[in-house]
């Protein structure tokens, strides 16, 4: 019974919770278990927070027995991906360097979620500071993808859509600067949605690329994802980056097919380089749309190509900015001082005595050495090739070259959105060219880690909201996603277009863990 109720839906929970056939208490406790039995395996939370998940279910129940007024999602237990700021409690971004962090304040979406009566009931790993897309990047652990425990869950919130297919919680949080939650919702078989930029407020998210980054929802449904996307989205004035319009809810429209829709398909998205059962599927899941009713138009994105070049131009520069605080001075964790200053006093001693006044002057100031051991020390390897890819795009002689030339091309791959959409409604492809690769694959590869971006940048670069949703199984038995992209601020229609391809097919079983 335990397990079952963990394994529902959130919609279906919500209902039973509403007409009063089990208690948010109840749901938590089978969602902490189900988190216990099978965690050890799959490795996707960092930590529970059981103690405090009980208490807030346990007022939650009592306010709803009571006739009291209970929020959306009213008892239903989300985790929660760990780079947003929860107050008072551990938001390490899966990086030693934040590893004793507690914010002094919640994230907005935080705020939301506890606002609409979300049970929290832990943080899901990711790669560090979101840098990766296979979640092997966290200083921490390692997640494993639920459907083939040797395999990667994809990233960088691995944590978010392993914990989601692996059916510990319904709901979870993660966020997308390249395709971190469209990526591991396509490898783990589950929906995940980045709404368009500035839809889901960035406050209090740990910034990697601020230009880049949304908050959005994974569930293992469309209408799970429309209730907790309704739950987090809107203007939030604690970020100036928030898009002014309301946010109409989408949960009550999302099974209203469109009529007339006209769905985009790019062919460069079907070159070379595709596996063949990421093309059936999809391909298969177009001509669904198409036995709908949809029209099926060929779109250009003539700029797509460059896409992954210049976001893995720009995504770097503002991360080598956004991570200057980590120095162990202004944020983060410091060295041992003592043993830096012992170091530094035994090199100064041995240039001295060597006479050597050259060596002398190239001994760091203590400040400078602090700041260079902290981050040395604290921060990973690809979080260090970020910064300095970064630093070295932005400094003077290569600003031009690199930052500002990928800000134009950025620009151009928006006007190509934007021709494309006075054509169609919504672009459909794949998510990734092949399904869940194995862990230790790629990481010692990293361009062929940053080619597994190649569908998902565009999105960010552009602003628009985008999906992933199951489309299917390779021969292997692999989840397939597929993508659906829309103009910004559409996510109703592109949650309908996606709920539309859903109906049309069986819902994939729960990978078996046992
Ligand atoms: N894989 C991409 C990167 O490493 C995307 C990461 C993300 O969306 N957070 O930058």
């Amino acid at each position: 019974m335990a397990d079952s109720l963990a394994e529902l839906t959130a919609v279906e929970q919500l209902r039973l919770l509403n007409a009063g056939q089990t208690t948010s208490v109840a749901l938590t406790t089978a969602c902490l278990d189900r988190i216990a039995a099978t965690d050890q395996r799959v490795g996707a939370f960092l930590r529970t927070t059981p103690e405090r998940a009980l208490a807030q279910a346990a007022d939650i129940d009592r306010r709803r027995a009571a006739g009291d007024a209970v929020g959306a999602l009213g008892g239903v237990p989300v985790a929660v991906k760990d780079v947003l700021c929860d107050e008072g409690q551990l938001t390490t971004c899966a990086s030693k360097m934040l590893a004793d962090f507690r914010p002094p304040y919640d994230a907005t979406v935080v705020e939301r979620l506890k606002q609409a009566d979300a049970v929290l009931v832990g943080r899901t790993n990711m790669d560090e500071f979101a840098m990766g897309g296979s979640t092997e990047n966290s200083a921490f652990q390692k997640t494993r993808n639920p459907w083939d425990l040797e395999r990667s869950p994809g990233g960088s919130s691995g944590g978010a859509a392993a914990c989601v297919a692996a059916g510990q919680t319904a709901l979870s949080i993660g966020t997308d600067t390249g395709g971190s939650i469209r990526q591991p919702a396509a490898l783990c078989g589950v929906v995940g949605l980045k709404p368009t930029y500035g839809r889901v407020s960035r406050y209090g998210l740990v910034a990697f690329a601020s230009s880049l980054d949304q908050v959005g929802p994974l569930g293992r449904t469309v209408s799970d994802v429309a209730l907790l996307y309704d739950a987090i989205a809107g203007h939030d004035p604690h970020d100036t980056t928030s898009a002014k319009a309301a946010a109409e809810p989408t949960l009550p429209q999302v099974n209203e097919p469109l009529k007339g829709l006209r769905v985009g398909v790019v062919p460069e998205h079907f070159a070379a380089g595709l596996s063949e059962s990421v093309r059936q599927a999809v391909e298969r899941a177009i001509d669904s749309y198409r036995q709908a009713g949809a029209q099926i138009v060929e779109v250009a994105l003539p700029h797509a190509r460059h896409a992954v070049a210049t976001y893995y131009v720009i995504a770097p520069c503002e991360a080598s900015s956004n991570l200057a605080r980590y120095d162990g001075v202004h944020y983060g964790r410091r060295t041992d001082p003592a043993a830096m200053h012992a170091r530094l006093a035994a090199e100064r001693k041995s240039a001295a005595e060597a006479n050597d006044a050259t060596a002398a002057r190239q001994i760091d100031t203590a400040l400078v050495r602090l700041y260079r051991q902290s981050r040395s020390e604290a921060l990973g390897p690809e979080v260090q090739r970020r910064i300095m890819l970064g630093a070295y795009a932005l400094s003077a002689g290569y600003y031009d070259a690199y930052y500002l030339k990928a800000l134009k091309v950025r620009r151009l791959i928006r006007q190509d959105f934007d021709a494309a959409f006075e054509q169609v409604d919504v672009i459909a492809g794949p998510v990734t060219a092949s399904p869940a690769f194995k862990l230790g694959e790629l990481i010692d590869d990293p361009l062929a880690m940053y080619l597994v971006d190649l569908y998902t940048v565009s999105a960010n670069l552009a602003g628009l909201p985008a999906i992933s949703l199951p489309c299917g199984l390779s021969p292997d038995g692999l989840p397939i996603g597929l993508h659906l992209m829309a103009p910004p601020l559409k996510e109703s229609r592109l949650l309908r277009a996606a709920r539309m391809f859903e109906a049309s097919r069986d819902p994939l079983p729960l990978p078996r863990l046992d």
